[in-house]
């Protein structure tokens, strides 16, 4: 029998799907308070989207970092653009474990970052280049990031030299470090890997 993919068709109906994508991609219009340039699903705050039966929508975020001030101006953006969108039953839930992590940044994201003149968290593992070529899976790859952390080398967004030093544990935003390249000599902000 075919039950198993008749099951599959019952359990996931194809408009429920649909919406769901629909809000991520308009949750993918809304930007993070701090760095304009970059969506808050491109930070990887957004974990989860529910489109109940009865059309309540739940969004599910994770803060950068706990008692980040930012958090309330983004649940009311999220709430906002999906009212404009016509949701009418829009609902938050803070999800803190487990703990938002730059990895969860997407590479769109990370080169948003750069190009806006702050140094994105993936810097930090630029010095694996003999390695990349030589690694296929995302999971490999960042296993290898993991133990690559200990020679931290953030490159200057300016000019790309890594000869670059932290100047202050905090920058505009206690999510960012500041630093400053020594080379050209730009002061620069650094998105703090957790
Ligand atoms: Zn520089």
């Amino acid at each position: 029998m075919t039950a198993a993919a008749i099951d599959r068709t019952a359990v996931a109906p194809a408009k429920a799907g649909a919406h769901a994508e629909q809000i991520w991609a308009w949750l993918a219009e809304v930007s993070d308070p701090e760095i304009p340039v970059i969506s808050i699903v491109d930070l990887g705050i957004v974990r989860d989207v529910q489109l109940a039966a009865d059309g309540a929508c739940t969004v599910t975020i994770t803060p950068t970092y706990s008692g980040c001030p930012a958090m309330q101006v983004i649940a009311d953006a999220i709430t906002d653009a999906l009212h404009a969108h016509g949701l009418q039953d829009v609902r938050l839930q803070n999800q803190l474990s487990p703990a938002w992590t730059t990895d969860w940044m997407s590479e769109a994201g990370k080169a948003k970052l750069q190009g806006y003149g702050i140094a994105p968290p993936a810097q930090q593992v630029i010095d694996i280049s003999g390695l990349r070529a030589g690694v296929g899976a995302d999971g490999a790859l960042a296993a290898i990031s993991r133990r690559a952390q200990p020679r931290l080398t953030v490159a200057c967004p300016n000019c790309g030299s890594r000869h670059t030093e932290i100047t202050s544990q905090f920058g505009s935003t206690p999510c960012k470090a500041l630093y400053k390249c020594l080379d050209c000599r730009e002061p620069f902000d650094y998105f703090k890997c957790h």
